[in-house]
């Protein structure tokens, strides 16, 4: 979260100073300019280039932090038969917890495991 402030940070100083460089060698007329004109359209291209690394890095920083998210998984099994299913983990859930009865036999079901599934990567 911090680090994608910074970038976006980064991206609006570098959007200031590219338009603020094109302005200026806009602005600047005289004959004698022509090299700081060089050296402005150098800066700004330099600038472009820089903003695009950094909203590059950014898109890669957001999906780098969505691949990080982890998922608890609690397996309720049926005491009586095979029945079984997995759903995302409630809060209060704890192995052996009674969660109901079972659609197939009436059985009691029960929460067998709790696991955190990995990131995709
Ligand atoms: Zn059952």
């Amino acid at each position: 979260m911090k680090t994608s402030n910074v970038l976006t940070l980064i991206s609006m100083l570098l959007l200031i100073l590219s338009i603020s460089m094109i302005l200026g060698a806009i602005v600047a007329p005289t004959s004698d300019s022509r090299l700081s004109n060089t050296a402005f359209l150098i800066l700004t291209v330099l600038a472009m280039i820089m903003l695009a690394l950094s909203s590059l890095l950014s898109t890669y920083a957001k999906k780098k932090a969505a691949s990080t998210v982890q998922r608890t998984i609690s397996v309720i099994k049926c005491v009586k038969c095979n029945y079984q299913e997995e759903r995302d983990f409630q809060v209060g859930d704890y192995v052996l917890k009674k969660v109901g009865s079972c659609t197939k036999c009436a059985g009691t079901l029960i929460v067998a495991s709790i696991y955190l599934l990995s990131p995709k990567r």
